[in-house]
Order: structure tokens, then C-alpha cells, then sequence
């Protein structure tokens, strides 16, 4: 199951949602706002327990 995780390009600092699977990662993610691979993430998700 996929869950979302924050990303954000570091070019031109757009922020955005993705789905994120650490079985799946790394994963190529390109910035929707400028097509920059330059993408991190940049928190993870609150884990609830
Ligand atoms: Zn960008």
C-alpha cells in the first residue's frame, strides 16, 4: 500500500505530494512545476501508532 509523502523540488522550491514506497525507493520524481529531478523529501509521514 502507497503512501504520500512530502516532496519538494529544490530548484524551483515547489512543494507537492507523491505517492512514496520505501520498497519501491529510490525513485526518480520529477517536479511537476519544472521538471527538475532535483526532488527530496522532505518529511515523512506521522507514524501513528
Ligand atoms: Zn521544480
Amino acid at each position: 500500500m502507497a503512501e504520500e509523502a512530502d516532496f519538494k523540488c529544490l530548484r524551483c522550491g515547489h512543494q507537492f505530494k507523491a505517492p512514496y514506497s520505501p520498497k519501491d525507493e529510490p525513485q526518480e520524481r520529477a517536479c511537476p512545476q519544472c521538471g527538475s529531478n532535483s526532488v527530496r523529501r522532505i518529511k515523512e509521514k506521522a507514524k501513528g501508532k
